[in-house]
């Protein structure tokens, strides 16, 4: 963070100071919630969850070198009291990324923030000092949080913005206000806490409507809805995707034999070829959106291919691949699922297990609504036309209709089996296993089938 003294800090949030007989002494950063993280001239954030009191570590953080607690109540230390912690944090972030010299990037989307905020991250980086949000923490108070983390070095700052409902995305905003604001796609995610697509679209658009004129948005042009928002924002508008009218554009996209996405990238400043570390065609679409954010500051079609060959996957659980000693490979996807997303693994899973036996581990997409039926059905289908070797669909009710898909696909047999938890999906692959078998790993996030490829990563 740029060091700011206690007493700026009391006034930017409209806090009283208590037990601080110095207020001009400096909180040099990181601001963090988590006593763990507290290292000397931090600021410690208590906040009150569920079964934990952040109030109840002020004297150990006091102690770990942190200068003061942002509190809700006096704590016997040094602390800014303020009537919401939360408020006072969105606070001193807007306050400190006025004071910036960094260019703020907000993404949103309902899929592939994460996997595209990482890819941004990893591209920005090599031309500037770039922080960017750390694994999801998307919502109002690690976004703050993430801003508070810039320094004076910082030149672009990339931020992954949540939202669960109309309003959010415009408050995000508010705290951190973008230059370059990105939505990737209007998908199905959280479709019930919001009541429909255009809902969704609704508030996603709200990202673009909060850009200044001389800002950039940066829409998907394969995705109608997202396409849409260009009227919504007196921001300049960049196009990107696979169809011709984008700006940012890929060619010849294809799956290398390992499954891994390779395409000609098109910048209005050039062309260059592009082959990707990561697994799963979706992330052309990502590559793309980051692409298009890189161009926009300034860098060259070749410096932003290079970058984008070279990329990893920051965060875990996604198209996580690991060869074990004895020839079995375990492609982790466990973070979540959704129906493009198990396509697109899929068809990895296909690419990367030619003339090998291949598993797909799977259970239920959620958050579906009335498409649930069709779409585990349609997966399950998937899965015998793309010739995988064997179907283990995992849970419940869901689980079985991912079979039921593979049976009327191919009138499968032992190809399909459908297992009841994680626990009997483990048991049966240890047994079942042999070397140079490929097994991915996926469903959504409230499944859990992490501790599946967990599990079998370890094993051989
Ligand atoms: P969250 O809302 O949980 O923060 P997110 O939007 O950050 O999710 P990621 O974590 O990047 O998304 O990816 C979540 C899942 O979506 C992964 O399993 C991945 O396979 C899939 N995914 C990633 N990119 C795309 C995409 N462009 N289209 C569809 N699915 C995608
Ligand atoms: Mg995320």
């Amino acid at each position: 963070m740029i060091a700011l003294s206690l007493a700026e800090i009391a006034a930017v949030v409209g806090g009283q100071t208590h037990d601080i007989p110095d207020p001009s002494v400096q909180v040099t950063g990181p601001v963090v919630r988590d006593s763990r993280e507290v290292v000397p001239g931090s600021l410690f954030a208590a906040f009150v969850g569920e079964r934990v009191d952040g109030h109840d570590y002020a004297r150990a953080v006091v102690e770990a070198g942190a200068v003061a607690v942002l509190a809700s109540r006096p704590v016997g230390v040094p602390a800014i009291v303020v009537a919401d912690v939360q408020t006072a944090l969105g606070a001193l972030a807007r306050h400190v990324v006025r004071r910036l010299g960094a260019t703020l990037v907000g993404l949103t989307g309902s899929a592939g923030k994460t996997s595209t905020k990482d890819l941004i991250a990893q591209v920005l980086r090599r031309k500037a000092p770039t922080v960017f949000t750390p694994g999801s923490l998307n919502n109002e108070i690690g976004l703050p949080l993430t801003a508070l983390s810039a320094t004076e070095e910082t030149r672009f700052l990339v931020l992954e913005m949540g939202a669960r409902g109309i309003g959010h995305i415009r408050y995000l905003a508010e705290l951190t206000p973008p230059r370059i604001g990105l939505v990737l796609n209007v998908g199905t995610a959280h479709i019930g806490e919001f009541g429909g697509r255009e809902q969704i679209a609704q508030a996603k658009g709200e990202l673009v409507e909060a850009l200044p004129e001389d800002g950039a948005a940066i829409l998907n042009a394969d995705d109608p809805l997202v396409k849409a928002m260009a009227a919504r924002t007196k921001a300049k508008v960049v196009l990107f995707g696979e169809s011709a009218e984008a700006d940012v554009r890929a060619e010849n996209v294809r799956l290398t034999d390992s499954g891994q996405p390779a395409f000609r990238l098109h910048t209005p400043s050039g062309a260059s070829d592009v082959t990707m570390r990561l697994y799963g065609e979706h992330h052309v679409s990502n590559a793309l959106a980051a692409a298009a954010v890189a161009h926009e500051l300034g860098m060259s079609a070749e410096e932003i291919a290079t970058a984008l060959s070279e990329a990893g996957s920051l965060s875990r659980w996604r198209m996580e691949v690991t060869e074990r000693p004895d020839g079995v490979t375990i492609v982790n996807d466990a973070y979540n699922a959704n129906p493009e997303s198990m396509r697109a693994a899929l068809r990895a899973l296909a690419a990367m297990g030619k003339g090998r036996r291949t598993w797909a581990v799977l259970g239920k997409m959620a958050e579906l609504g009335d498409e649930a039926l069709a779409e585990h059905d349609a997966v399950g289908r998937l899965a015998v036309r793309l010739n995988v070797s064997k179907l283990v669909a995992v849970g419940g009710i869901e689980a079985s209709w991912l079979q039921l898909g593979a049976y009327n696909e191919g009138s499968w047999g032992e190809e399909s089996v459908h297992v009841s938890d994680a626990q009997a999906a483990i048991d049966l692959l240890r047994s079942e296993l042999r070397p140079g078998d490929v097994v991915l790993v996926k469903a959504s996030r409230s499944v859990g089938l992490e501790s599946v490829a967990q599990a079998l990563t370890e094993t051989g």
